[in-house]
């Protein structure tokens, strides 16, 4: 490993060669901090390099620079040059994908295979989505007597934004790419815990020729960069992703400060009803996937499953069997489904909460303990017999841990799945379309799968019901996030 001035040289454990960013990104410049942070690798615990720290010096110049970015060029750039240079954003970002995966990889622990074929690939497809909107957001001509009536939908301005370590680059591109396309320019704060990947970004946002000032990445401590993002006067929005916790302190700064737009994507414990007439190796697979994905670091992790009663015991095993042949192992290797968690503190979170189910009196059915010798590494878990009071059935563990609970009928299928202060997203299996078209108007959650889980787009709509998060992302409906509606009345008659 050697470091020159913002870029750290590292060659990953299977050995492929990076120059890794580590300045923060602000007008087209990589610029210090006033502090620095040692991000860290989940498959070994080991430093990778030390990236800055924005204090307040650096988030006022970021704002600075965003809003003078904003008066100075982007209002008065064409949504169609606004679109091309997201275009070729996206065309670099394809260009050096694979760069783009290894870091994802590296610095957040997920499987390689996942990098590139989930959370890179959307990142480029988000953009390319969004792009298309520039041009196509506009307002009414209202019929009103004695004036002519239009609406625009006019940008923010300098909208913020602050995102988790999860998937760090899709993150980035839900909250930059709707904003853009709108006519905003963005100060984004990446999790301190990943901050690798959106910095190789930026490198492309200079490179694609965007304005200096029209998108600044910085990164630091939630408490300190992103507590001065969130009460900053001179932004007008802000949106955030994380804990529901944090989630309140973000709604607090903007309420404390200058009243900014909000919205919040926050957690989950999303209910999965698995029904006796449900194809059940297809429901197991979906099951499978919905919770251990990105090792359970998903907040629409499907981590309640409840199964009906008939096919319980057999849904129990098989569940066990498929998920005890779970490819656990080294992030940058293809085969490997499960890598790391995140962190240190991820790790001993989760397994406090695995002590705590078992001292509740779930049943561990699977997993429950540390896998290989280095690293954040956790085995799939399986809590069966999950009473709806015990802890594990309450709260979000972030981790690849789920519970499984029984259920008779469709109303308790719906009350169970209804009973938890979140409503992020559920799933249903059944065979019987009467009975999910039905059963997917009274679950109270912003997404409902039917016969499978965890399946995003682009286009369509993403969020939470209850404390899972105030607006939606994605699709059409995000662009609501980074306009704002002006009317304008001309006479078109002398007064009487
Ligand atoms: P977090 O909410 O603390 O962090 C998310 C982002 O918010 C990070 O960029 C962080 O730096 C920033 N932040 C932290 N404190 C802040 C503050 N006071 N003001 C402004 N920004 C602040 O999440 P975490 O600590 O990384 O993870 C804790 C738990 O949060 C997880 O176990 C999980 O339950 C949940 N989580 C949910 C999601 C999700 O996608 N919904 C993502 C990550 C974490
Ligand atoms: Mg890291």
């Amino acid at each position: 490993m050697t470091a020159s001035k913002f870029i750290t040289e590292y060659t990953t454990e299977r050995g492929y060669d990076l120059k890794l960013q580590t300045g923060l990104f602000i007008n087209n410049e990589f610029v210090g901090g006033d502090s620095q942070i040692e991000t860290v690798n989940p498959a070994n615990g080991k430093v990778i390099c030390k990236v800055e720290a924005a204090g307040e010096e650096q988030v006022n110049a970021a704002v600075d620079a965003a809003e003078k970015a904003f008066e100075e060029v982007w209002s008065k750039t064409t949504p169609q040059k606004r679109r091309d240079y997201m275009l070729k954003l996206a065309t670099l970002v394809d260009r050096d994908h694979e760069e783009l995966s290894q870091i994802e990889t590296l610095d957040n622990g997920k499987g390689i295979t996942f990098s590139r074929g989930f959370d890179v690939r959307e990142l480029a497809e988000c953009i390319r989505y969004y792009a298309g909107w520039t041009d196509k957001v506009h307002g009414k001509v209202i019929e009103t007597e004695g004036v002519l009536s239009y609406t625009r939908h006019e940008p923010i301005g300098v909208c913020g934004a602050i995102i988790p370590w999860n998937f760090p680059v899709l993150m980035l591109a839900w909250k930059i790419a709707p904003a853009l396309a709108t006519g905003n320019c963005v100060v984004i704060k990446t999790s301190e815990l990943t901050p690798l990947s959106a910095l190789k970004v930026a490198a492309l946002v200079k490179e694609a020729g965007f304005p200096p000032g029209v998108l600044n990445i910085i990164t630091g401590y939630g408490h300190i960069t992103g507590d001065l993002l969130a009460r900053h006067k001179k932004v007008g929005k802000i949106a955030f992703t994380g804990s529901t916790n944090v989630g309140r302190l973000v709604m607090k700064a903007a309420a404390e400060s200058n009243l900014k737009k909000v919205t919040l994507e926050l957690g989950g414990k999303s209910p999965n009803l698995i029904f006796d007439d449900a194809d059940l190796d297809l429901a197991i697979k979906w099951a499978f996937r919905g919770v251990f994905f990105n090792h359970g670091q998903t907040c629409c992790a499907g981590t309640r499953i409840y199964v009906q009663e008939g096919i319980y015991d057999k849904f129990i095993e098989k569940f066990k069997e498929h998920t005890s042949k779970a490819n656990i192992g080294h992030p940058h290797d293809d085969a490997t489904f499960q890598g790391p968690q995140v962190s240190q503190t991820q790790y001993d979170r989760i397994m406090g909460y695995i002590d705590t189910g078992k001292k509740e009196g779930a049943t561990l059915a699977l997993g429950g303990k540390r896998w290989g010798e280095e690293g954040y590494y956790i085995e799939p878990t399986i809590f069966t017999d999950v009473k709806e009071d015990m802890t594990i059935m309450k709260e979000e563990i972030f981790g690849p841990v789920v519970c499984v609970s029984k259920f008779k009928t469709d109303d308790e299928a719906i009350q169970l799945a209804n009973n938890t202060n979140y409503g992020l997203a559920s799933a249903i299996f059944s065979e019987s379309n009467r009975r999910c078209i039905e059963l997917a108007k009274r679950i109270k959650a912003g997404t409902v799968w039917v016969n499978c889980v965890n399946v995003l787009h682009a286009n369509t709509p993403f969020g939470g019901f209850k404390e899972s998060g105030i607006g939606r992302e994605n699709g059409e409906y995000a662009l609501d996030n980074y306009t704002q509606v002006k009317v304008v009345k001309m006479a078109t008659t002398l007064p009487a």
